[in-house]
């Protein structure tokens, strides 16, 4: 929900490539970025008030990928306002959107190109990137960049919780941690179905173990459901990499555990903010 990184339409053939043994590295070669000399730049000069026009295409075109973040930000909170109240709503609108900037923030420290998070009122939201040419590892670590992101998001709420007494943000943190475990279930589009793909099948087997372990000591049926995608992705799941990932396996398997931790530490019903 919450956010997959959804990739572009070649970041999706690549995906359909990765079956293919060492297509991964040949993308990698081939896709290497374009030497900066380049040839039209000297073609351009008699034409430079076309090169003009363009150039502020391309600031156009960047406003309007902000007013596309904007609006459908402002669409996604209006939507929880009127579901849940205007603290709730907002609150919970932050949240999500400091899950998309977890992703974002990832991807441009690695110096990527990555357009601010689009939001789906009803949905979720995302970041659009381009993940051609990435290895499995760098995008399994965006991936769960967004459900870090939400952890600490949630942190935060539970602090204020702490310190305030206010029940609005106990409801904020434990729907916030709520969320972002369910995102990790390792199927389809969610961040831990992107990032299962870097791990091998006895990773992937390691994963369910600690799905079902933090099932049995935390009683929450959600990691039943968590366990059941990993195993799934152990037994049926293709596209196994072509190296096994320990920090992935491990950076998934804590980001599992410390919002287990977090959600057994906050009380079930805290709602009725409105
Ligand atoms: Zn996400």
């Amino acid at each position: 929900m919450c956010g997959s990184t959804r990739r572009s339409a070649i970041s999706a053939a690549s995906g359909s490539c990765a079956r293919a043994p060492a297509c991964n590295s040949a993308i990698s070669s081939t896709q290497a970025p374009p030497p900066s000399e380049n040839p039209w730049a000297k073609k351009l000069g008699p034409v430079g008030p076309i090169a003009l026009l363009l150039a502020k295409g391309k600031f156009l075109l960047t406003a309007l990928f902000k007013l596309k973040f904007l609006l459908s930000f402002a669409a996604f909170i209006g939507l929880y306002w009127a579901a849940f109240g205007m603290k709730f709503g907002i609150g919970f609108a932050v949240l999500i959107l400091l899950h998309e900037m977890g992703h974002f923030i990832d991807i441009k420290r690695r110096g990527l190109p990555a357009e601010m998070p689009v939001f789906l009122p009803g949905l979720g939201a995302y970041v659009r990137w381009q993940a051609l040419g990435v290895p499995l590892e760098t995008r399994a670590a965006i991936s769960l960049a967004g459900p870090l992101a939400g952890f600490f998001a949630s942190v935060a709420c539970a602090t204020l919780w702490w310190q305030t007494g206010h029940p609005l943000w106990a409801a904020l943190a434990r729907v916030g941690a709520v969320l972002n475990l369910l995102n990790l279930i390792p199927v389809w589009v969610l961040d831990g179905g992107q990032a299962v793909l870097a791990l091998s099948k006895v990773e992937r087997l390691v994963l369910l173990t600690a799905c079902l372990a933090l099932w049995l000591l935390l009683g929450q049926n959600m990691f039943f459901l968590v366990a059941l995608g990993a195993g799934y992705q152990a037994f049926f799941g293709g596209n196994l990499p072509e190296r096994p990932s320990v920090a992935i396996t491990i950076y998934f398997i804590a980001l599992l555990t410390t919002l287990g931790v977090m959600i057994s530490l906050l009380p079930a019903h805290a709602l009725g903010t409105r």
